[in-house]
């Protein structure tokens, strides 16, 4: 098993989604990562190993930011390394995925035909193509993603993040665990209460 935390909140939101992930940490996992919208932009820290390390990337750039989504990984595709820990990025937006993919080859090939370059090995980032291809037809990007998972055939659950909608993320679960968490200041999710606790009872 394995983590995502996904935070949209009027504070800085980095803390919640570090410490959510901690609160994950049991699930296992062999590597770690995030990606928020500072002031529009992706940002985004990949570690391998423990959260701690990702904490001080963190901590070291002062990184602050209202929406986000975090991530850790158990590798099914492509062996634990920096290059294909999540968050996964294709040109200005990013997605977090626990699951399988089972046809992400097929889509990989669809997906390389009409131009897209991988960088990783995880079946993750067929997702996100899949997801920025989609949004040429489909500018919404709640749309999108209900477009993208109709494609898709295994266990996932995702958080994704766009330059393109600033204010929104968007998240989406099927056969894999993927709780709402309704705070007071901001909206959550995660793949455990445990990781939700510290900013809501309202799961
Ligand atoms: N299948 C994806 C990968 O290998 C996600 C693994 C997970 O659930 O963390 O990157």
């Amino acid at each position: 098993m394995c983590g995502i935390v996904t935070a949209i909140a009027r504070r800085n939101i980095v803390p919640v989604l570090l410490e959510g992930l901690r609160k994950l940490e049991y699930r296992g996992y062999d590597s770690a990562g995030l990606a928020v919208l500072k002031d529009g932009q992706l940002q985004r820290l990949r570690a391998v190993g423990r959260v701690a390390e990702l904490t001080a990337q963190a901590d070291a750039t002062g990184l602050g930011a209202e929406i986000g989504i975090a991530h850790t990984r158990w590798a099914t595709h492509g062996v634990p390394c920096e290059r294909n820990a999540h968050p996964h990025i294709s040109a200005g937006l990013a997605v977090v995925h626990n699951g399988i993919i089972e046809n992400f080859e097929a889509l990989r090939s669809a997906l390389q035909a009409k131009g897209y370059a991988f960088t990783s090995d995880t079946d993750t980032e067929a997702i996100a193509h899949l997801l920025h291809d989609t949004l040429k037809t489909t500018p919404d990007l709640f749309e999108a993603v209900r477009v993208t998972i109709g494609q898709l055939i295994g266990a996932y659950a995702i958080g994704v993040v766009s330059e393109a909608e600033p204010n929104r993320a968007i998240v989406a679960r099927k056969g894999s665990p993927l709780l709402l968490g309704i705070g007071e200041d901001g909206h959550y999710a995660a793949s455990d209460t445990a990781a939700l606790l510290q900013v809501t009872r309202k799961v």
